[in-house]
């Protein structure tokens, strides 16, 4: 069934738009978060599990210490206050995928909490989002349904279930209410999930890839005439797992939301899912309340509390935040906010900083990262930072172009060999022969060839057309494939030519 949409305009013309984004993000420690079952991706199914994380009689889980470090951790980036004293909870209910029948997680004992994330949007306006709570908890299992058409359980013949991811430690950030942002709600939105994902990455306890469910983010979203104090009736769209996404999420809902409002309906409180190939969200399940969960203390784990002293050497600890370095960065390199924005979206920050640490100077390695590189990526689908490239032989590169070895024609050629596994810059120059042919004798003759046989044009620039000359560098690139510094080609000419540049 189609949802009825309002059009953009009229739904904020009417309503006030109200959002509430809780992130689950997966932590990158090795073992699980209440036993040593490893957290390696790709392994046989249900081949790391043990009787504590299969929930069997008799089995005590431990809490994972790296786990709770990493909490602490992203508490204090998110600017919160750290629990002197907490406890896990279980939140129970039965699903296939949870073989303990509850999940171990956290309820009004958070481990931090009463936090802020400042947020930057495209015209560099900074909107803070206040964080409510950020806690910690356990991943779920996963299903396969197989036999259906939809891979969805309806029409399955049967469901398979692997209970590898069962206990890997999930991180869940909350945000208060996001309200004032208007009809920027979801670009907000979109900001806040990207800025999260950097502090995440700074801070090392996560590869925080959307893309991998290693991060996902639920929009919760409602609206209430304007001027109305009270919030609207909410839904939930849940697992939406990419920026763009986060987004038009947000965006579809609000749509939604006022057609169903203006034309007098109500809202029903539910989950929903998002569909990425048209933007859309269809109904999921009614949402339960929290009392439903019969949430209790969980009396098989000690309460977590955490030193002071240990919160505060945590702090001192904790890594420039990614908008300060990035703020730094822009007025290092010299760049335009949007600029920086681009090589930020690009995913190509970091490895422009490893390239410049690598010795390449930084407009070099920008221009490559993100132009030949960045290419490269899109059209095999694939991060930057997972081309078969390192920093330093872009460095490299760089470093041969600046030299005068290689033009830029020549130095892309480079790329391309490094990129096809043919070796390291050097070898590919020296196995495919890509070098600027500076010998001047060589060049001499080359440029006394295209002259002879383009006579008509050399009487033009002797004339007067300068402009013109740029046909006979071509027809010198041409006889040197491509292997001669245009501009030293160039001065040759007009030289010979005996005309002025
Ligand atoms: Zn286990």
């Amino acid at each position: 069934m189609t949802s009825e949409l309002l059009s953009y305009e009229d739904a904020l013309a009417s309503y006030d738009p109200v959002m509430g984004l809780e992130v689950h993000v997966e932590l990158g420690t090795r073992t699980k978060m209440f036993c040593g079952c490893s957290t390696e991706l790709g392994a046989e199914p249900n081949s790391q599990t043990c009787p504590t994380c299969l929930g069997l009689p008799g089995s005590l889980p431990v809490v994972n210490a790296i786990g709770v470090e990493s909490a602490v951790k992203i508490g204090l980036a998110l600017n919160c206050e750290i629990a002197e004293w907490c406890r896990f909870a279980r939140k129970n209910y039965f699903y296939p995928d949870m073989p303990k029948n509850f999940q171990t997680s956290q309820y009004d004992e958070p481990i931090a909490f009463n936090g802020y994330l400042d947020v930057q949007l495209e015209d560099g306006e900074i909107f803070r989002v206040e964080i409510e709570r950020a806690h910690m908890e356990e991943d779920t299992g996963k299903s396969t349904h197989v036999g259906g058409a939809t891979g969805r359980i309806h029409g399955a013949s049967h469901s398979l279930l692997d209970y590898n991811r069962a206990g890997i430690p999930l991180i869940e950030i909350v945000t208060k209410p996001i309200e004032g942002a208007g009809e920027r709600a979801p670009e907000v939105a979109k900001a806040y999930v990207a800025e999260l994902r950097e502090v995440i990455k700074a801070l090392n306890v996560s590869e925080a890839r959307m893309d991998k469910g290693q991060m996902r983010c639920d929009v919760n979203l409602s609206l209430r005439p304007h001027g109305v104090e009270k919030f609207g009736t909410r839904s939930e769209t849940k697992n939406v797992n990419s920026l763009r996404s986060v987004e038009r999420a947000a965006r579809f809902e609000i749509q939604r939301h006022a057609a169903v409002l203006s034309s007098g309906g109500t809202i029903v409180q539910e989950t929903r899912h998002f569909h990425e190939d048209d933007g859309s969200t269809t109904s999921g399940r009614i949402k339960d309340n929290a009392e439903d969960y019969r949430y209790f203390p969980e009396p098989d784990l000690v309460p977590v509390a955490p030193a002071r002293a240990w919160v505060e050497e945590l702090r001192s600890g904790l890594p420039e935040m990614p908008r300060v370095r990035r703020n730094r960065l822009r007025e290092e390199w010299g760049v335009s906010e949007h600029d920086m924005q681009s090589m930020l979206n690009a995913g190509a920050v970091d490895p422009i900083v490893a390239t410049i640490e690598a010795g390449a100077d930084a407009a070099g390695a920008r221009k490559w990262w993100m132009g030949e590189l960045a290419r490269n990526a899109n059209e095999q689908g694939v991060a930057l930072d997972e081309l078969p490239v390192t920093p330093a032989q872009v460095a490299r590169v760089v470093a041969l172009v600046s030299e005068g070895s290689l033009n830029d024609k020549l130095a892309r050629q480079v790329i391309e060999g490094v990129l096809a596994g043919e070796g390291d810059p050097d070898a590919v120059v020296e196995k495919r022969g890509l070098k600027v042919v500076s010998d001047e004798g060589a060049l001499g003759s080359a440029v006394d060839e295209a002259i002879a046989s383009n006579a008509a044009i050399a009487d033009k620039i002797r004339g007067g057309k300068v402009a013109a000359v740029g046909a006979l560098v071509g027809a010198v690139m041409k006889t040197t494939r491509g292997q001669a510094d245009a501009a030293r080609v160039k001065e040759l000419i007009l030289e010979r030519l005996g005309v002025e540049g």
